[in-house]
């Protein structure tokens, strides 16, 4: 399922791509009509906290989550309950760009890295779309972390 994450919920858009939920951040240019033209024709599933454009997208019979609040937890909880992931896939896709990554060997990531992220892993992908290499770090800990919280959660 691809997703579309409108202007007010650029945290949200990156915390569903470290889930590795391939999701679409409209930028600051696009106008509603915009924003429901690509929904329509990539088959995004429209998520906004925005009334008057869930209202549109529910006359367009357009596929869509309404998000009521500014508190991160449960803006994932909300889309999680109508989105299922695979816990293999996170951190398979670029939190900046939402490209996929590509796995790539260590010694090229020498002088890209941290020299202590260097030394304590020994598993690296990259973005061919904007460079930015990931490791088993901090963001896969947070979402491990916040996945165990998020399942707490009603
Ligand atoms: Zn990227």
């Amino acid at each position: 399922m691809k997703l579309l994450c409108d202007q007010m919920l650029g945290t949200l858009t990156k915390w569903l791509r470290i889930l590795g939920l391939d999701t679409y951040y409209a930028t600051i240019e696009m106008t509603d009509d915009d924003i429901l033209q690509i929904a329509k024709t990539e088959q995004r599933v429209l998520i906004s906290r925005d009334k008057q454009l869930i209202q549109r997208a529910k006359k367009e019979q357009l596929p869509y989550i309404a998000i009521q609040t500014t508190n991160l937890d449960e803006q994932l909880k909300a889309v999680l309950n109508h989105v299922s992931f695979n816990e293999s896939s996170i951190l398979s896709r670029c939190t900046i760009c939402n490209t996929v990554l590509e796995s790539i060997e260590k010694h090229i990531v020498k002088d890209k890295v941290p020299p202590r992220i260097f030394e304590q892993h020994d598993t690296f992908w990259f973005c061919k779309s904007c460079g930015r290499v990931y490791w088993m770090g901090t963001h896969y800990e947070h979402m491990k972390n916040k996945l165990q919280k998020l399942k707490q959660m009603k």
